[in-house]
């Protein structure tokens, strides 16, 4: 997988993006690259549990998605990169509550109120509950808001030759 930064122009894979449609990349993170978590806000409330932060509307909209909407499956899974408390701390299939997630080889994409798509890969949901990084707001809203990108689910993007 690829570093890209929070909101520029998503190209890791193109061509599984209809034409005309512009797609901004969200947590596409990498050990190299410094990124907002829920702690930097702590400074604004002293009260404030950076731990439980994350809205549960949106947490469990992320869950549905990386579940049930996930787009642009690759044959290959990418692994997190980021160090763990312990070795098997992190794993393809990771439980979260009810659902058991297979995390690393797919995408999550949702539209903004403009009709632009934000491209996260599903690892964005280990990121956010295990890392706690903290993505940006436009993509929290269209999370929040359940507006999934057409063509989800991984299997109509690629027709012929698909990457499955
Ligand atoms: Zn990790």
């Amino acid at each position: 997988m690829t570093y890209i930064p929070d909101l520029s122009p998503y190209d890791y894979l193109p061509d599984t993006v209809p034409a005309g449609v512009e797609v901004l990349a969200v947590g596409w993170l990498d050990p190299g690259h410094d990124f907002p978590t829920a702690d930097d806000d702590a400074g604004d409330d002293a009260d404030a549990d950076a731990d439980t932060d994350v809205d549960p509307v949106f947490g469990r909209n992320l869950i549905t998605l990386a579940a049930d909407h996930f787009t642009a499956a690759t044959r290959g899974v990418h692994g997190c990169r980021f160090r763990h408390l312990i070795e098997a701390d992190f794993q393809y299939h990771a439980v979260y509550g009810t659902r058991v997630l297979f995390l690393g080889h797919a995408e999550i994409r949702v539209v903004t109120p403009d009709g632009r798509w934000l491209s996260a890969p599903t690892l964005v949901v280990h990121y956010i509950r295990d890392h706690g990084y903290r993505p940006p707001a436009e993509f929290v809203e269209a999370v929040t808001a359940m507006r999934v990108a057409p063509g989800d689910g991984g299997h109509r993007d690629g027709g012929a030759g698909a990457r499955i």
